[in-house]
């Protein structure tokens, strides 16, 4: 089949750099997602052709018809995910295959073609490897790569389209929120739904971010950080933020996280806490919980912590959740002990500065 067929990447050096100085002036405060590095990987895929014209080349614009079916109907997918520099100075990614596995997922609900496992750690690899030196080395800095594909066919019919571009593009990060580890505040979506029985919840694909986007602009207006959505069927129970996954830390030791009943996005550093907590000796519980029961537990103190994770700020204290009908705070309303510790032993392993026991971490050069 045309879609496992070997692909060689052609490689072209772009011939107008960053100049190296200026490069090392942007790197000294990245940001997060305005700065971007000198190359990009390129894949295409058409019905009949399947994969083939892989290439890394220089970062620039491409071209779009106005009817490419991405611009009207939204078949559009993307990934995640952090190169960064390792305590002995080597470079690493976290669970790659992981990324590869849930994009291919993804690709499966929007009606898209897979990549193989293969050629998207290719594409990824030998971007980081030809951008090496856009890796940060302040602390906490990374490269965050941004896999994605969508739609290019020329046409308004509606059906799955013919022909795909998968790019992936690296933009260097500092720390993702201002502050590494201080509470967030949250905000209730009472009116809005991220994703509903049957949707794309569980797909990373941009359609949801849009859906999204109202509700985080009302948690901004109500002076929040970030928004948490509830099911679309009950308004009840607690599902995810905008991006990240939550779970609830509780007084008799259970690590609460709602459950992948599909409306939920499968976070891999979800999953990798989960492995964590367990080794710490918590129970983990994949269990629905339920706005309600979530302010009576911290009123009561039977919930002590809750924090969000995600590839981008990896672990986040939630300390204050804010609705319509009032607000309460978690714990103390700061980081939480047990939050930290987690946090701590996730980013140890990823650094290289604990063992790394799951075979985690892929070391590149
Ligand atoms: C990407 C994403 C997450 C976090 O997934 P990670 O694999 O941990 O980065 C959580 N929720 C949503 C909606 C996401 O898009």
């Amino acid at each position: 089949m045309a879609e496992s067929s070997v692909q060689q990447f052609s490689i072209e050096k772009t011939d107008s750099p960053v100049a190296k100085a200026d490069r090392e002036k942007l790197l000294e405060d990245p940001g997060f997602g305005n700065l971007f590095t000198d190359h990009m990987t390129m894949i295409r895929w058409s019905e009949g052709q399947g994969w083939h014209d892989a290439r890394v080349q220089k970062r620039e614009a491409i071209q779009m018809d106005p009817a490419s079916s991405v611009l009207h109907y939204a078949q559009e997918i993307f990934e995640g995910m952090k190169a960064y520099r390792l305590e002995d100075g080597s470079t690493a990614l976290f669970r790659p295959e992981e990324n590869a596995k849930r994009f291919q997922a993804s690709a499966r609900r929007m009606a898209m073609p897979e990549l193989p496992v293969n050629m998207f750690m290719e594409s990824i690899e030998k971007l980081v490897d030809i951008d090496r030196d856009w890796i940060p080395s302040i602390e906490g800095g990374s490269l965050y790569l941004r896999p994605f594909m969508f739609a290019s066919e020329v046409f308004l019919g509606v059906r799955p389209a013919k022909q795909y571009l998968y790019l992936v593009i690296a933009s260097p990060a500092g720390a993702y929120f201002k502050k590494g580890s201080s509470a967030v505040t949250i905000w209730v979506s009472e009116d809005y739904s991220r994703a509903a029985p049957g949707g794309t919840g569980a797909a990373k694909c941009g359609g949801n971010y849009a859906a999204s986007l109202v509700a985080q602009a009302e948690a901004i207006k109500q002076d929040c950080d970030q928004v948490v959505f509830l099911d679309a069927a009950e308004h009840k129970w607690v599902e995810e933020l905008g991006g990240m996954n939550l779970f609830f830390v509780m007084d008799d030791g259970r690590l609460i996280t709602p459950p992948l009943t599909g409306t939920i996005l499968p976070g891999i550093t979800r999953e990798s806490i989960m492995t964590l907590a367990r080794e710490e000796g918590l129970t983990v519980s994949e269990e629905l919980y339920s706005i309600d029961q979530w302010e009576a537990d911290a009123k009561s103190g039977a919930l002590r912590e809750t924090f969000a994770c995600g590839t981008a700020a990896v672990v986040t204290s939630v300390g204050t959740v804010k609705s319509s009908g009032g607000s309460f705070t978690i714990g103390s309303g700061g980081p939480g002990q047990l939050t930290e510790k987690l946090r701590s032993r996730l980013v140890d392993i990823q650094r290289g500065i604990a063992p790394d026991n799951h075979s985690w971490v892929k070391r590149l050069f």
